[in-house]
């Protein structure tokens, strides 16, 4: 059985005090909600103090990125034992727009999942394809590519400390969604996947989200899908009211 994760990506969205307002909101309105799992991703300047606010709470916090050295002469970046330090349990890898517009590959993400579970944070491993792509057929050649090299060396002592996130590039921020049965389909291929990378038990009980435009108006229908194990939501987590409606899918 399969705890659904629904988790919020801030973005480089809000302040410090901003995003404590947030997540405290957020608490009071899932403080009843036992059957989910939710977790907010705010920026990196706002993670102490969200981890702070959320700490005795339903809410679980997590980083948008890490980097793999655990110290060292790297300006700029964020180790993994630092976000441990702070309380976050989860860690976004490899987002479509780290990918885009940071250069990041499958071969820097999956350093970058090898040095989370290392650490004992559990990644939120993005994978999807963009829209000229899953025009031209690749959908699913391009996300086993993503998945064979992000999970290259990976085993898992238990299903729960890897979380994998299907978000198609084409559907993240454009209000286009894939259908129920998109995603449903993408989802099975991934854990058919993930069984002959790890193990067949061990998929089984692997949570995989989807993400791309998940709004109040379409969680549910996803939700319903066998294989869609939670959600990972950017625009309609920015409000506690919204996304504690997506928590209520
Ligand atoms: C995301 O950035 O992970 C995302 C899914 O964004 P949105 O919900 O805004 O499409």
């Amino acid at each position: 059985m399969r705890t659904p994760l629904i988790a919020g990506n801030w973005k480089m969205y809000k302040t410090e005090a901003e995003a404590v307002d947030t997540v405290r909101q957020l608490a009071t309105a899932v403080a009843d909600v036992t059957a989910v799992e939710v977790m907010v991703a705010p920026p990196f300047t706002a993670l102490s103090a969200v981890a702070r606010e959320a700490n005795g709470t339903r809410v679980r916090v997590g980083a948008q990125n890490l980097f793999w050295e655990s110290e060292g002469a790297f300006t700029g970046e964020i180790a993994p034992g630092m976000l441990t330090a702070l309380g976050c349990t989860y860690v976004i890898v490899g987002h479509s727009e780290r990918r885009q517009y940071f250069g990041e590959t499958d071969g820097t993400v999956n350093r970058r999942v090898q040095a989370a579970l290392s650490a004992g944070l559990i990644p939120v491993l993005c994978v999807g394809e963009t829209e000229a792509q899953r025009d031209a057929g690749q959908t699913f050649s391009v996300l086993d590519k993503q998945m064979k090299i992000g999970l290259q060396g990976v085993s898992l002592k238990k299903p729960g400390d890897l979380v994998v996130a299907y978000e198609p590039v084409w559907a993240i921020g454009t209000g286009k969604t894939a259908t129920s049965a998109q995603a449903q389909e993408v989802h099975r291929h991934l854990r058919e996947r993930l069984g002959g990378q790890l193990t067949p038990e061990i998929a089984e009980g692997i949570r995989i989200l989807y993400g791309g435009s998940v709004k109040p108006g379409n969680a549910t229908e996803l939700m319903a899908m066998p294989d869609i194990d939670g959600a990972l939501v950017g625009g309609a987590s920015l409000d506690a009211d919204t996304f504690s409606r997506i928590v209520r899918f």
